[in-house]
């Protein structure tokens, strides 16, 4: 039986009217907007070109980005690397500039010595009457003479052209020599018996 009401005066009578839930319109009025102009047409198709052009432009800036990660870079150096680095090339320079002077104070002091035994001038020796030299002779163990003055620590090699000249003077001391090496290549172990400065 279907809800309906209780029954009424009329028994027999049975009610067929059904209450159904009003039904509410909800659908609201559709909201009438004013015909859009030509302007207004024109202005919606210039805001849409640009958004396209933003849009496009974006992409394009994106597509840099990527390519510029794909890129190889040279590794981002810290603070303290970069400082190390200074400090590393200002040692080097300091170190050539101390040992550029160093040459040319030991080339001063080549200059003005007589290298001849004796003639120290800051010593408190006699110069040697017989003017023999102060040059110390080495001979090394592949058989070269090498010459060192006792004053002022000239070294002279065989193929210094003051090399004969001293050579041939007589030397205040004796010569001192290292034994003897056989070598197979004579050339070779002459070049390498000296050392030479770079
Ligand atoms: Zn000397």
């Amino acid at each position: 039986m279907p809800a309906g009401r209780p029954p009424k005066n009329k028994p027999e009578e049975i009610s067929t009217a059904v209450e159904t839930p009003e039904v509410v319109e909800t659908q609201a009025e559709p909201e009438v907007l004013p015909p859009l102009t030509q302007t207004d047409l024109l202005t919606i198709i210039a805001s849409m070109q640009k958004q396209l052009v933003a849009s496009q432009s974006a992409t394009a800036q994106l597509a840099a980005a990527i390519k510029d990660l794909a890129t190889p870079k040279a590794p981002i150096k810290s603070r303290k690397q970069i400082a190390d680095e200074e400090n590393e090339k200002l040692f080097q320079d300091r170190q050539i500039a101390l040992e550029r002077t160093k040459k040319a104070n030991d080339n001063y002091l080549h200059s003005i010595c007589e290298h001849i035994a004796g003639s120290n001038k800051i010593g408190e020796g006699f110069k040697d009457l017989q003017g023999r030299t102060s040059y110390q002779w080495h001979r090394n163990d592949v058989g070269v003479e090498i010459g060192v003055c006792s004053i002022c620590q000239d070294v002279l090699l065989p193929d210094n052209p003051r090399y004969m000249e001293w050579r041939r003077k007589p030397a205040f001391g004796k010569m001192s020599t290292a034994g003897q090496r056989t070598v197979m290549n004579f050339a070779d172990a002459l070049e390498k018996s000296v050392l030479r400065d770079s």
